[in-house]
């Protein structure tokens, strides 16, 4: 498929511009001295609105456009009390004039008094803030069912009120919101092809919400592309991580009107670097 082909496959799906684009892709040319390798950086980290998680920016443009293209005025997402797809989310709504609320489950209890990082700018972000806090005993999982379960019912009180809600599950891990990777996979390669590149041989990223992995399988998936996908984790996964990935990237792949599938063995998933947990800063 050519570029050309690449840019109309999104041509039908809703999008709100948010990022600056192409990211820069950079060779880090100092490190690929020391390694002797070649190693490049694509720097999503310069998507566009916020500090942390770029990355989120990718899936807010079709996520957003989603919710705009619905009429809804309300925006509800979920994630850690220092999560950066929820800040991003809330960059997004601020600049968009949709409310946003947050239901963050708080991992590590933040101080009420002085908000720090990704809650500081949450408020100033003007969102509404559900922090859910965890009783001795409960795990994250716990934490996020309870915010499902109150969501839930607020989303009904709002709904029965006459607003219209955009529910984004954590990360912004759908269909709609992974397709921004299968974008942004493609953006990539054709930095390359204008570079006169050869395609490279590996391409590692980091994964929580596997929604940037399944978005990057599916544009893998669409160009042909041939290098190595490596998933580095970011927190604790259970066994069936692996194929819930590729099962989203298969609903991306049918969502863009493609035939081609993926499967578990088409990436490789990292889980030893995670230390005490997620969220929990260590000395390494
Ligand atoms: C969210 C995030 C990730 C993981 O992306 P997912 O799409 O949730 O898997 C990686 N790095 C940063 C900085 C993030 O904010």
């Amino acid at each position: 498929m050519t570029d050309q082909h690449f840019s109309q496959l999104f041509a039908p799906h809703a999008r709100e511009t948010l990022i600056f684009t192409p990211t820069p892709l950079h060779r880090a040319d100092n490190l690929s001295a020391d390694l002797g390798i070649e190693l490049w950086l694509k720097r999503d980290d310069l998507t566009g609105p916020g500090v942390f998680g770029g990355n989120k920016m990718r899936k807010l443009e079709f996520l957003i456009g989603e919710a705009k293209a619905e009429k809804k005025d309300i925006v509800i997402t979920y994630g850690a009390s220092q999560s950066n797809h929820a800040m991003q989310t809330a960059a997004a709504c601020a600049r968009c004039g949709l409310k946003c609320i947050l239901y963050l489950v708080a991992l590590v209890p933040p101080n009420p008094m002085a908000p720090r990082g990704n809650i500081l700018l949450d408020i100033l972000f003007g969102a509404e803030i559900h922090l859910i806090s965890l009783e001795p005993g409960e795990t994250e999982e716990d934490g996020y069912q309870k915010c499902y379960a109150q969501a839930e019912a607020q989303i009904r009180r709002l709904e029965a009120e006459g607003h219209s809600c955009l529910n984004i599950p954590v990360g912004g891990a759908s269909t709609v919101g992974s397709m921004g990777y299968a974008a942004g996979y493609l953006e990539m390669r054709e930095q390359l092809a204008q570079m006169s590149h050869p395609p490279f041989d590996a391409m590692y990223l980091a994964t929580g919400s596997s929604g940037t992995l399944a978005g990057i399988l599916a544009g893998r998936a669409i160009a042909g592309g041939e290098e190595s996908l490596q998933a580095v984790c970011a927190g604790t996964k259970g066994g069936i991580y692996e194929s819930a990935a590729a099962e989203l990237a298969n609903e991306v792949l049918l969502r863009l009107g493609q035939h081609a599938r993926v499967g578990e063995k088409d990436f490789t998933v990292h889980r030893e670097y995670v230390g005490p947990g997620y969220e929990v800063p260590y000395p390494a």
